[in-house]
């Protein structure tokens, strides 16, 4: 039986408590660990290592010497890519060829893109009159924040947890992350490549357990915790939020998304479909840049929704390790509950289900996973709740549009503003829609394509902040001014 312990100041320690959860496959319910909840005790501990550090060799390392060791990190991931890659596919379910290509490379490329950004990272200066005609210099100087708290979700666990940590270690923070109960493997397994590159004690901290009245919450509401990262759901931003507005501590909240996918009549349909295709189903649909809703010009509406079909049919659902398979389940069967709650509420709520929309028969061995039918919709009303809720699963509502005006106010109708994608071969209307768009990241003919040093984050209720590039720097960072009179 494997054990999921919380990493902290160096080592891996079981809760005082005792108390343990379980860790259960996806694929087929099968156990695969316990995994112990932190009470405060334990979270107070991880903060108290991650405060210390800020003043111990950690805060003396140059710039050159942060940037050699966490491009060793990089280094270390890279060369157990297989263990990482096992650890998350065991934990999501998802198919190995995705974890291989996405999650693990991209989860080691974190931790060197920001070391780049950061030592370049430009600062202001001024040179100011004064009366006496002297003068005086302004610059601007940039510290860590202090100790950063890293709340983090389980659909992409180790890319979007080391997203956050390697630009937070870059600029020479401390952090305690919080993985999602649902995915604590991949987290845990970084505190060993910490430990072998020689990362000091404290400066990476790992806290397992629940949200409410467990360890989330305990660490956001911890008082030398000096700043919050999170991603997940918006209540939970929420919630994050006022917990951060006690002694006033910074957040960065990336958030949930409604996000719509326009199909010009203009575009290539088929790079169309491919991309919709990837933006409505791959990792199970649980990517929150994911697609939930598509609109179509009138007139290839029918060829583009029969070709989705064409392509849904083709998914291939099934094991991880299946070289075949490039669907895999959702990631907990308390998720598949409320997908299902979703799917049967299009149904009441007047779709045309075009395929899809049920629980599908994977045999004995996986029906106790938490598996679900890729599924298109047609026909929905525009304030059905299916249209405007997230759901976070392999779906999305089909929808044929008529005018370019049209459209836009459709796709902005949402109370969220993560992402959208535009698809159409003339470049002057790509630009103008794009430019109306009430989202944070817009892709034309493309999705999901992210240059490192760009900004990422949500407008609306899909977040406060950016991510990413320079942007992120003004989060892990605090900004001095030092004016020096001449
Ligand atoms: P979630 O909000 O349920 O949980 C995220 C994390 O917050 C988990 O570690 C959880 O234990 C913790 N948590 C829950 N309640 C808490 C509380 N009260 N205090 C402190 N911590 C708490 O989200 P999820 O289900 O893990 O992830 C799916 C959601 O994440 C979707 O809404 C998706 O859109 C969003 N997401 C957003 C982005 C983005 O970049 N905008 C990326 C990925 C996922």
């Amino acid at each position: 039986m494997k054990e999921f312990k919380h990493f902290i100041n160096g080592q891996y320690v079981a809760s005082a408590s005792g108390k343990t959860f379980e860790n259960r496959s996806p694929v087929d319910n099968s156990l695969l660990g316990k995994t112990y909840e932190a009470g405060r005790e334990e979270v107070d501990a991880a903060v108290k290592a991650a405060k210390a550090a800020l003043k111990g060799p950690w805060g003396k390392l140059t710039q050159v010497e942060r940037t050699k060791l966490l491009n060793k990190v990089a280094d270390r991931i890279n060369e157990r890519f297989e263990e990482f890659l096992e650890a998350e596919c065991l934990d999501t379910g998802k198919p190995r060829s995705i974890a291989a290509h996405i999650d693990i490379p991209r989860g080691a490329a974190n931790f060197k893109a920001f070391t780049e950004t950061s030592a370049n990272l430009p600062t202001e200066g001024f040179r100011m009159d004064t009366p006496d005609g002297k003068g005086a210099m302004n610059f601007g100087h940039r510290t860590p924040k202090g100790v950063i708290a890293v709340v983090a979700p389980w659909n992409l666990p180790l890319l979007l947890m080391t997203w956050k940590v390697g630009p937070a270690l870059a600029c020479g923070n401390t952090v305690v992350v919080k993985p999602s109960e649902e995915t604590p493997m991949t987290t845990t397994l970084l505190g060993e490549v910490m430990n072998e590159c020689g990362v000091p004690p404290g400066v990476f901290n790992v806290v397992h357990g629940f949200g409410p009245d467990s360890a989330g919450e305990f660490l956001t509401t911890h008082p030398d915790v000096d700043a919050i990262t999170f991603t997940g759901e918006t209540r939970t931003g929420e919630a994050i939020m006022k917990a951060a507005a006690v002694g006033l501590r910074n957040i960065s909240l990336e958030c949930g998304g409604k996000n719509p996918s326009i199909v010009f009549a203009d575009c290539d349909i088929e790079k169309a479909v491919e991309g919709t295709m990837r933006s409505a189903f791959v990792n199970c649909g649980q990517v929150c840049l994911g697609t939930e809703r598509v609109y179509v010009e009138r007139p290839i509406f029918d060829q583009f929704l029969a070709r989705m079909k064409e392509e849904v049919a083709k998914l291939k659902l099934g094991r991880p390790e299946d070289e075949q398979a490039n669907f895999g389940p959702l990631v907990s069967q308390e998720h598949r509950s409320k997908v299902k709650y979703y799917y049967d509420l299009a149904v009441e709520e007047g779709a045309k289900v075009e395929i899809g929309g049920g629980i599908p028969d994977m045999g004995a061995a996986l029906n106790d996973g938490a598996w679900i039918e890729p599924t298109i919709w047609t026909g929905l009303a525009d304030d059905a709740r299916v249209m405007r809720e997230e759901i976070f699963g392999p779906c999305c509502h089909i929808r044929p549009f008529d005018s370019e005006d049209e459209v836009i106010a459709l796709a902005n109708d949402t109370d969220y503003g993560l992402a959208a994608a535009i698809w159409t071969e003339n470049s002057a209307r790509a630009v103008r829609v794009a430019e109306q768009m009430e989202a944070g990241i817009v892709w034309v003919n493309a999705w999901f394509l992210r240059d490192l040093r760009t900004s990422f984050g949500g407008a609306k209720q899909s977040g406060i902040g950016r991510e990413g590039g320079v942007h992120g720097m003004e989060f892990y960072t605090e900004m001095k001014n030092i004016c020096i009179k001449l």
